[in-house]
């Protein structure tokens, strides 16, 4: 039977006869790790993180995708997604992602199932890579063989000396050139210490390291642009969320009369979403979100869209996935280092790279992603 014949023959592609690799069952495991001390940013606060894994298998083969999202993203995999992935052909992942968007037409593609999405779809990859037996750079290609990482985390609850531990940890163990901390405290409503915050951040890491700040839409746009000017003086060259993502004429604004750049794009869940925020000349470089935004498969999307644009994109959080996805785009700018998650990845997973020089590198002689979750070590957190 040709793949036609069986395209014809079952109602679309992806579904094949049982000669074929095929999906044969996803898992579901939920972990919540707490944080080491409460976090928040400008705009929320948590003291724990939560990793929805989804392990796909086909025969003694698994692949491993992961979210870090709420739990009820868990629902969504085993009401919705598995029903619908289970039989489907291995190689055929773009005709999976399209598959589970259908399929949660009713229930709302944004939000936790575009997170559940996500998930599913960075296990198929991972899987196809490994039943191939090659590396997920291998499988998609590279535009080149590493990618910059910035630190990122700042949060507004450390006091001083935790904000300088962490961001000489950044600069002196992974060597790199840009570090990211919180503002907006209280929704805008601690301008003065966040302000304190910044000019802390320059000091300690000195002059030949950029310093980002991260506003997650706490200000109104007058005082994001008071902010913006008063951070001049300490050569702030990235202002992320200065006011909500939702703003566009806002961020257009800003972006107009700031010298640092606009970014934003986090809470990114549709292709579409992020052609909207690009054409309004929203940002200086878009985010998206591996995790988030469909999964590998929409954030090469995103990327080819921001080209389009003449503009760069930058990997959201999820680094140890992300790489995988910015080596194979000629636009990435660099990845987030998120403190919460490069210190959870390594309690979870085995397999998990490290920065050199400032720059995370796709490890090509291991098969997929390189990542096996640790079973025995995770059960402490498991929560479903
Ligand atoms: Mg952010």
């Amino acid at each position: 039977m040709t793949q036609t014949e069986r395209i014809a023959g079952d109602g679309g592609p992806g579904r094949v006869g049982r000669d074929d690799a095929v999906v044969e069952r996803l898992e579901v495991i939920v972990l919540s790790v707490p944080t080491s001390q409460p976090e928040a940013d400008g705009t929320l606060a948590w003291d724990a993180t939560t990793v929805v894994v989804v392990r796909a298998h086909s025969g003694r083969v698994h692949g491993t995708g992961w979210t870090y999202a709420d739990r009820s993203a868990a629902g969504v995999v085993r009401s919705l997604l598995e029903p619908e992935i289970v039989g489907h052909d291995v190689m055929d992942v773009p005709g999976a992602n399209e598959a589970m968007t259908r399929v949660v037409r009713n229930a709302g593609r944004p939000g936790v199932a575009a997170c559940a999405i996500s998930a599913v779809d960075i296990a198929l990859w991972d899987l196809k890579a490994r039943l191939l037996g090659v590396s997920l750079v291998g499988l998609l290609g590279r535009a080149r063989d590493s990618v910059p990482v910035y630190g990122s985390g700042g949060f507004t609850t450390y006091d001083d000396e935790t904000t300088r531990r962490q961001l000489e940890g950044w600069v002196t163990e992974q060597g790199v050139d840009a570090v990211k901390i919180k503002i907006g405290e209280s929704w805008g409503g601690a301008v003065d210490r966040d302000l304190h915050r910044v000019s802390l951040t320059r000091r300690v890491v000195g002059d030949d390291v950029a310093v980002y700040t991260d506003a997650n839409g706490g200000y109104t746009r007058g005082t994001a642009l008071r902010v913006e000017h008063a951070m001049r003086d300490l050569g702030v060259t990235w202002f992320e969320e200065p006011v909500s993502s939702d703003d566009l004429v806002g961020l257009a604004q800003l972006r107009a009369r700031t010298l640092a750049d606009v970014a934003a794009g986090e809470y990114g869940w549709t292709l579409g979403y992020f052609e909207q925020m690009l054409a309004a000349g929203a940002v200086d470089c878009v985010q998206a979100d591996i995790t988030r935004c469909g999964g590998l498969t929409v954030w090469l999307q995103v990327a080819a869209v921001a080209a389009a644009h003449h503009t760069d994109i930058s990997a959201h959080c999820a680094p140890q996935l992300s790489v995988h996805a910015a080596v194979a785009v000629p636009n990435a700018r660099h990845l987030e280092w998120f403190a919460d998650h490069t210190r959870l990845d390594p309690m979870v997973f085995d397999g998990v790279l490290q920065p050199v020089g400032g720059r995370l590198r796709p490890d090509t002689g291991r098969t997929g992603h390189g990542m096996v979750l640790r079973d025995r070590d995770v059960e402490q957190f498991r929560v479903a």
